[in-house]
Formats: structure tokens, C-alpha cells, sequence
């Protein structure tokens, strides 16, 4: 799906939400002039020979926001529409996802410009691994800790451990979380990002008082995170109306029968084929839109869990729904969020709803450096416990100063940075008179 407004650049967009949050957190200006700026850019080239024994150079980023509270955590995405401001961008939103989530991390981010799709599964283990000799040095358990992100998985994050692991001489699980569960990963990291989002809708149910066979919602991105929401609102009785995927979107007034869904979609790769190829096709009636059409459609919840920049001032002013839980990392530009709020809409900001899988990275990493693995039952209920937690330390920031639900997550991110920074000392530490 591509990003419909680059006008801006990205990542001044992302920086600009600082000063409005500014206001609501007593905290040093000082402290938010270092969170404008990443600590470390790091931008590499990967030679990969292909199958066929020609060279191709990939690029690849790694950016490091701010470690103030802890090691840089954030993952890696493949995406050939990956540029450096995104990078610095999803790095900027690690660093306040971590803080609100309360986990001991700062945030990072790394990039692959490439299409993975168009690579063999042999051309991209060498480009992972040629990935990884190239940060070695950058990344660390104590350092820096990736993780997935849009279009790399469990298996691409094994390879990861295992090149670093060999750099290093020493089997090292805790510098990437997010690895298959037999190579040091965590029970229940896979559908973690749309179980903690569904943990929000879950708080949002019982303060709206939804009834779930009652509440229509569309789902723009149907990749890891979209499906497992889908799943389990679907389980729930929730009515999945519109799902889609970068070929297009579904629509279906009666609700989806989302595991067949998701079985079509993981056996072709492609929801299109549900629709509009073979026999499938016919056995689900459902009318195609485009990814801009279920952005705009009538429903009580829409969740955008493609890429950023999908909500800007162009389109803004035609969304619909008055709930809006941001699962994909910054699908709304600053200029939209004016809109709606003026329009009176709720938005879950991404910081806040998409928190579930770092959070899970974290337990992970915590497993990997105590030796000790936890039962999925305990994952859940931590992964529960954390994010109905700060979502309501959110809530009640935004109730007490009638602010947005993105500014409130803003203001406490700023007052636990804040205070992690201000205890090392600010110009008012340093400047005050000793009486
Ligand atoms: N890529 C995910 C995110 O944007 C997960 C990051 C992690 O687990 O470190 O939050």
C-alpha cells in the first residue's frame, strides 16, 4: 500500500507531536531538545549474490533514538519503500511505545530496502545474514536489541541470532527477540501486537459499553498483527465487516468468517485470491473496495495495521468511525489528527495500541537472560496486566487534562523520560546555587 502524503518529512512530523505533549508533562525543555534528535545513524550496504550469480547491493539503516531508559528495542522491517527519515521516525515512536508500555528500553529501529517477496528463500537468508555482519557492532543484548517488524518473521529473526552468535564466538538469544520458540523465543510473542491491542479494545468495550455482535469493524492491513486482532475480536462475536491487504480490500455487511480468512489469505499469500481467484472466490461473497474506501467507511471501530501515513489531511475529514485503535506504527499525520479530534473522534494512538509485541519482546528478553521460560498462561496475563494498565494511566491523563488520547500517551512517556533524564541532570540542577 503506499503512503498517499510524503509531503512532509516523516520523521520532523513525528518530532513535532513533542511540544504539544511538552505542555502536559512537567518536565526539563532541555530533556525534549535531546528526544528531537537520534543518538546514532548507521546506514549500510549488503552485497548479496542471487541465485542466478549476479551482485545486487541492498541498503539497510539502523537508527538508535535514545537508550535513556535502557537498551535501544525495535525491529527490523523489509519493505521497499523503507528510506532513512521513516527509520529515524519508527525509532522516535519505539522510544515513547517503550516508555508508556513502562518497560527498561529506549527506542531503535533497522530497514532493508527491498522487496522480499521478489527473493528466493536462499537470497534472503544470505541478505539477513549480510544484514547482520554489517550492524554486529551496533547491536547488542546491552546495546541495542532488534526484533520483526513489517515483512520479516520468526525465521528471518533466527537467522539474525544465529549470524550475530557466530560474529561473536557465543550463542547470544537475547540480542533479537521475536525468534522461533524452539531458538530461545517467547510463547505468545507471535500474536502479541494484536493481543495487546485487542486488550485495548477489550478496556474500550467495558467504558463504551459495546456489545461485540453489535460493533462493526474494519481492518486495513491484513499482515501479523491484523490477523491476530481479527482473530480474536472474531472470537469474541465482534463483526469484522472489511479487511484488506496492499492488493486491495473486502467488504461483507454481515461480518467475515475470519479463520477461513485467515487460512486463504496465509495459503496464497494474497487476499485477493479469497475474492477474485479460483474457487474460494465464489464460496465468499464479499464486494471489493479499495484500501481508501475501507478507511472511509461507516463502521463503530476502524483499525488501521498497514503502514504509516494512511489517515492525513486529504482524507481526514471523510473517516466515519468514531473509534479509531492504531495497530501499524504511525498511520496518522499530525495535520489528521487535528481533524479529528475536532471532529470529535477517539483515537488509541499506535504508542499506546501496538505496544503488545515489545512488550513481549521484553519478556522474551528477560527469558533469555534468567534461563527461565514461562508457561503461555503467563505471558498472556502479564501481557494483560501491562497493557490494561497503561491504558488506563493513559485514560485518566487525558480525562484530567481534556486532552487527546495520543497526547496524554505523549505526556507520560515525557514524565518517565523525563525523570530518567532529569536524575541524571538538567540545566536546572546544574545551575542552581548551593545555599
Ligand atoms: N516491530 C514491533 C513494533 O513496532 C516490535 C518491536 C519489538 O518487539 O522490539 O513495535
Amino acid at each position: 500500500m503506499s503512503a498517499p502524503d510524503n509531503s512532509r518529512d516523516i520523521f520532523e512530523d513525528a518530532v513535532g507531536r513533542l511540544d504539544k505533549a511538552l505542555r502536559y508533562a512537567d518536565i526539563d525543555p532541555e530533556a525534549v531538545e535531546r528526544l528531537k534528535h537520534p543518538k546514532q545513524v548507521l546506514e549500510v550496504s549488503i552485497p548479496v549474490r542471487m541465485d542466478n550469480g549476479t551482485l545486487r547491493i541492498f541498503t539497510g539503516y539502523r537508527v538508535r533514538h535514545d537508550d535513556t531508559r535502557g537498551p535501544t528495542k525495535g525491529g527490523i522491517r523489509y519493505h521497499p519503500q523503507v528510506t532513512l527519515p521513516e527509520v529515524k521516525a519508527l525509532a522516535f515512536w519505539m522510544t515513547f511505545k517503550c516508555a508508556v508500555a513502562g518497560l527498561p528500553y529506549g527506542g531503535g529501529k533497522g530497514g532493508v530496502v527491498v522487496n522480499p517477496k521478489e527473493l528466493s528463500r536462499m537470497e534472503l537468508e544470505r541478505l539477513t545474514r549480510g544484514f547482520i555482519e554489517q550492524i554486529a557492532d551496533f547491536i547488542g543484548p546491552e546495546t541495542d536489541v532488534p526484533a520483526p517488524d513489517v515483512y520479516t518473521n520468526a525465521m528471518i529473526m533466527g537467522w539474525m541470532m544465529d549470524e550475530y552468535s557466530k560474529i561473536h564466538r557465543r550463542r547470544t538469544p537475547a540480542v533479537i527477540t521475536g525468534k522461533p520458540i524452539p531458538l530461545g523465543g517467547s510463547l505468545g510473542r507471535e500474536d502479541a501486537t494484536g493481543r495487546g491491542a485487542y486488550y485495548c479494545i477489550k478496556e474500550l468495550e467495558r467504558l463504551r459499553g459495546w456489545t461485540p455482535h453489535n460493533t462493526r469493524v474494519a481492518i486495513q492491513g491484513f499482515g501479523n498483527a491484523g490477523q491476530h486482532l481479527a482473530l480474536l475480536l472474531h472470537q469474541d462475536g465482534y463483526r469484522i465487516v472489511a479487511v484488506s491487504d496492499s492488493g486491495g480490500a473486502i467488504y461483507r455487511e454481515e461480518g467475515f468468517d475470519i479463520p477461513s480468512l485467515v487460512f486463504a489469505k496465509n495459503e496464497t499469500r494474497r487476499l485477493k485470491a479469497v475474492y477474485c481467484e479460483g474457487s474460494v472466490c465464489t464460496a465468499i461473497e464479499a464486494q471489493t473496495l479499495t484500501n481508501q474506501e475501507l478507511l472511509e467507511l461507516d463502521v463503530d471501530l476502524l483499525v488501521p495495521a498497514a503502514l504509516e501515513n494512511q489517515i492525513t489531511r486529504h482524507n481526514a475529514d471523510r473517516i466515519q468511525a468514531p473509534v479509531i485503535v492504531e495497530v501499524a506504527n504511525g498511520p496518522t499525520t499530525s495535520d489528521a489528527d487535528e481533524i479529528l479530534s475536532r471532529s470529535g473522534k477517539l483515537v488509541v494512538p499506535d504508542i499506546l495500541a501496538n505496544s503488545g509485541g515489545v512488550t513481549v519482546s521484553y519478556f522474551e528478553w528477560v527469558q533469555n537472560r534468567s534461563g527461565d521460560y514461562w508457561s503461555l498462561e503467563t505471558v498472556h496475563e502479564r501481557l494483560r496486566r501491562t497493557m490494561t494498565a497503561q491504558f488506563q494511566a493513559v485514560w485518566r491523563i487525558m480525562e484530567e487534562q481534556r486532552i487527546d488520547m495520543r497526547t496524554a500517551a505523549y505526556a507520560l512517556a515525557l514524565r518517565r523520560i523525563g525523570e530518567a533524564i532529569a536524575s541524571q541532570g538538567t540545566v536546572r540542577f546544574f545551575t542552581a546555587r548551593d545555599s
